[in-house]
């Protein structure tokens, strides 16, 4: 006997891995140059060479042991120190290495902290568009999943849309800010706003309600923006980071947990978050992984083709009468349907070999992602069949 809802969730691809699979049969029969592939956020720009350098000089340590040795579940003492030390110094945000909990990646950084602190009912408020991994998580926790609609005037964050959502079960709210699918950076003045109503609202319900940032695109902002880092913003912050973006290791597998001192029962949450990751079969994050970062996390990603990607995409789409959403981080942009609802604009696109994936499974209905992390040379050879693709029709 298996557990049937498993079985479900295995079996069943993601609408996007199947557009990407789709899409690999379509180039094996037409040639690759002639598929205009948008469908998946791995990164484009390769990783900086300091990061082939630092996986030559680990790979040549004497002391193989430790190189591919485990490290205490929290992560290598040594690491824990340098990551501290770098967010000190570009937040100045009081991090100590024991504030830190190395995971693998930020998928599993989310899940270790959503089971931390799921109590019995407990609600997570998520905001559309999300990341379509959130109610699959939320759920396999054992909690409900609270969703507040997209706010499509700009997709940003409006905490007056937030409030009626709040009730005495409500544990957490989760930001992800670069925003995938949208693309938007949530600005300080609205995350103050979000900080005073959780303050009011914890009050209100005699319990604190937990921020979880998201942030595996916290470097990739363009326009001259940053990212406010929320702990400084919000005391009962925590954090989900990787580096699967920022330094394009999506495949590397790290990333960690941060909560702050000033998180209300930081030593409990800390060992819950540790306590739950153990249940979920965390032994440590990579070793070698670890001490990359431990070299690297001073570098900051090359985002000069992400930026003129979407560029050049915003402009081209938006000349011909598409609908998009200016992105200010991330490598993602959204594009309004201009016909039919978003799968059949979805359907209708692979007519024209674009491969594009309907946001529903973001919550939000009427839109498609485009991924920007694709060579520009793409995108400029897929503009001829957007345009004829929109002048189409259905
Ligand atoms: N959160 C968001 C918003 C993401 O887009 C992703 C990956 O695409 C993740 C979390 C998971 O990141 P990781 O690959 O580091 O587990």
């Amino acid at each position: 006997m298996l557990v049937n809802e498993m079985v479900q969730l295995g079996a069943k691809r993601s609408g996007i891995r199947e557009l990407f699979e789709y899409g690999l049969r379509n180039k094996a029969e037409i040639g690759a140059e002639n598929v205009f592939d948008f469908s998946i956020g791995n990164p484009s720009v390769p990783a900086p060479e300091a990061v082939q350098d630092a996986y030559k000089e680990i790979a040549a340590r004497k002391d193989t042991v430790k190189v591919h040795g485990y490290t205490s579940a929290t992560g290598a003492m040594s690491v824990r120190e340098a990551i501290a030390k770098n967010l000190n110094e570009r937040f100045g945000c009081g991090a100590r290495a024991q504030n830190l909990f190395f995971t693998c990646g930020a998928a599993p950084a989310l899940m270790s902290t959503m089971k931390a602190m799921c109590v019995a009912d407990a609600e997570y408020i998520v905001l559309a568009p999300y990341f379509p991994e959130y109610p699959t998580f939320i759920h396999a926790v054992g909690g409900k999943i609270v969703v507040v609609p997209a706010n499509t005037t700009d997709f940003d964050l409006h905490v007056e849309d937030i409030e009626p959502y709040y009730t005495e079960h409500t544990q957490a709210i989760i930001i992800n800010s670069p925003n995938n699918p949208s693309g938007v950076v949530y600005k300080k003045e609205a995350l103050e706003a979000l900080a005073a109503q959780l303050r009011r609202m914890s009050g209100k319900f005699g319990h604190p309600i937990y921020l979880i940032a998201d942030e595996p695109y916290r470097e990739l902002v363009f326009d001259g923006l940053e990212t406010p880092f929320i702990p400084n913003i919000y005391e009962n912050t925590v954090v989900c980071y990787s580096w699967s973006k920022s330094l394009s290791l999506p495949g590397e597998r790290i990333g960690y947990v941060f909560v702050p001192d000033a998180c209300a029962d930081s030593v409990d949450l800390f060992n819950a978050v540790a306590g739950s990751a153990r249940a979920l079969g965390h032994i440590c994050a990579p070793t070698t992984s670890q001490y990359i970062v431990e070299k690297c996390c001073g570098l900051m990603p090359d985002i000069a083709a992400y930026d003129e990607n979407r560029k050049t995409l915003y402009k081209g789409l938006t000349e011909m009468g598409y609908t998009c959403v200016y992105p200010h981080g991330a490598f993602y942009m959204l594009l309004k349907a201009p016909f039919g609802t978003a799968l059949e604009f979805s359907e209708r696109a692979k007519d024209f070999n674009i491969l594009v994936p309907p946001c529903e499974p973001f919550g939000c209905p009427g839109y498609l992602r485009l991924s920007t992390c694709v060579s520009h040379e793409m995108i400029l050879k897929s503009l001829p069949a957007f345009k004829a693709l929109i002048e189409a029709g259905l």
